[in-house]
């Protein structure tokens, strides 16, 4: 069989796929990524893309309802039929055709079909019309096949056929009732989203809300699901399902004894690796696994320094964002690798994907909404750092907050390493305060002391001046007699 030969392969040709193909090319290295599904991947067909086409009609009508004088003019129900049309325009109707070009137009080669490793640098492509393309690479194989969804298996989970991320963002159906399985991020936003197309949503949590942030991101999340209408359960577990007929109503027994009847049931229950078939035992690795990678995103536990995995593939952060800066990284590793040059791993290097480790920012868009950057104060001192913690109600400090939305509801958190003077984590809940993530993603980041920040002055009458706030909170319980 003719082996084609390129630099570099890459594997899935999702956000992180891509952006790694576009770095490379512009490494003048040749390049050939295999897709088997959609060019654009889960982000832009089944995940943040359609979620975020949805929410924003509901947050923009929860927005305009805070607000005397408009909150009269927003009375009617949400155009359902225009806002799966919004969705439909922001996938492309599900076609890839224009990602497609884009790719080809990076000058890269777009083969479609099945990937597998197949040996030390070596990947066999099976293709939708059957046949086997072998690809084998100069200097590396990057694996950025992304996530599905994982759904536990329950008694009856199956036959219920459940809506997974999939179903919950490009139906154009709203189920009169929908029980959504979950409390993370994919969890509450599609809640906010279904609850705000009409549907009777109950949200059954086994644990808690968004636990792995501050614990009053989950408080204010439950209490606004619950404002709105929100059937939100936490502390429950499922027993059992089962479906009346083929298309009939779920029932879902709780091991508190409960029973919920609905429509559709969605399991938002975590992701898992698309590893399985992956021909990961063809270079020693277990198949099914997350691909452990270090911090130059090279795949541990095989020889040579030619396997990569970046975005969820590998683990790290399951995040649009934060796989695309750890493609950016990686194709600077390989462009430094085939030019045998150093690759410096020291300090604030490009070869080192450091932000993973120290300050990856989300936003989750639920009402309210949420965005975080670095450490939880539990985090932090857990890795046994000195911290000071300062927390601020947005609505009673911020003028500008008020003059955004009327009775303005939102907390803020800087957590602050006092041994250095600079903030290592700020998690912030309140309309709008998406937006304004990027200004803490950038303190934290550049670890930029918090005698500077006072420097950095937000406008007047703005929601950003609850920086002011948090500085002045901090500066008064280290100097409680100051002015
Ligand atoms: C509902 C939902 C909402 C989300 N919202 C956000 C958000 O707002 N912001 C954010 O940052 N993140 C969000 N995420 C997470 C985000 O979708 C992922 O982090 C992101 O898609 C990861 O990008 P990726 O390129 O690694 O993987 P993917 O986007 O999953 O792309 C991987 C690609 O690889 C292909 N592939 C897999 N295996 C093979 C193979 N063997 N051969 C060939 N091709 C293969 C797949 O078909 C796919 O096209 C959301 C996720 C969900 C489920």
């Amino acid at each position: 069989m003719n082996e084609k030969v390129y630099d570099v392969v890459v594997i899935g040709a999702g956000p992180v796929g891509q952006t790694a193909v576009s770095r490379c090319r512009a490494a003048d290295l040749t390049v050939a990524v295999v897709e088997r599904e959609l060019v654009g991947g889960e982000c832009s067909y089944w995940g943040c893309v359609p979620s975020k086409a949805l929410l924003r009609p509901v947050l923009v009508l929860a927005d305009a309802r805070r607000v005397d004088g408009a909150r009269q003019a927003a009375t009617g129900a949400i155009d359902r039929q225009a806002v799966f049309g919004r969705r439909d325009r922001y996938v492309s109707g599900w076609d890839d055709s224009g990602q497609a070009a884009g790719v080809e137009a990076m000058g890269a080669d777009l083969i479609r079909g099945h990937g597998r490793l197949d040996g030390v640098r070596r990947v066999a492509v099976a293709t939708p019309a059957g046949d086997t393309v072998a690809l084998l690479a100069r200097h590396a194989v990057l694996i950025s096949s992304g996530s599905g969804a994982a759904i536990p298996d329950l008694p009856g989970v199956a036959e219920v056929h459940p809506w997974t991320n999939r179903d919950g963002t490009d139906s154009s159906r709203v189920p009169a009732r929908l029980a959504i399985v979950g409390g993370g991020g994919v969890a509450v936003e599609m809640a906010t989203a279904w609850h705000g197309l009409g549907s009777a949503v109950a949200l059954l949590v086994r644990s808690g809300v968004l636990t792995g942030m501050e614990p009053f991101v989950g408080e204010a999340v439950i209490g606004g699901l619950r404002e709105s209408g929100v059937d939100v359960r936490t502390g429950v577990g499922i027993r059992r399902l089962r479906r009346t007929g083929e298309s009939g109503e779920v029932t879902i027994d709780l091991d508190n004894g409960d029973v919920v009847e609905v429509d559709e049931v969605m399991f938002a229950t975590g992701r898992r690796p698309l590893t399985d078939d992956m021909g990961l035992d063809t270079v020693g690795l277990a198949p099914g696994s997350w691909l452990e990678t270090d911090d130059t995103l090279t795949v541990t536990g095989v020889e040579g320094d030619w396997l990569y995995a970046a975005g969820d593939a590998n683990h790290r952060a399951l995040l649009t964002h934060q796989g695309k800066y750890q493609a950016r990284i990686a194709a600077e590793v390989i462009a430094a690798r085939a030019r045998s040059a150093a690759v410096d791993v020291g300090g604030w290097s490009r070869f080192v994907a450091t932000a993973d480790r120290f300050a990856v920012p989300q936003v989750f868009f639920t009402d309210p909404e949420v965005g975080s950057v670095g450490m939880t104060e539990r985090q932090a001192r857990e890795a046994g750092l000195p911290v000071s913690v300062v927390d601020i109600e947005i609505g009673e400090v911020v003028m500008g907050a008020n003059l955004y939305a009327d009775g303005y509801r939102g907390r803020a958190r800087m957590v602050v390493d006092d041994s250095r003077g600079v903030p290592v984590g700020v998690t912030m809940v309140g309309p709008g305060i998406g937006e304004m993530l990027h200004s803490a993603t950038i303190a934290v980041a550049g670890q930029v002391p918090i005698a500077r920040l006072w420097h950095a002055v937000p406008c007047f009458p703005t929601v950003s001046e609850l920086w002011l706030r948090l500085l002045e909170a901090y500066r008064d319980r280290r100097e409680p007699t100051a002015g």
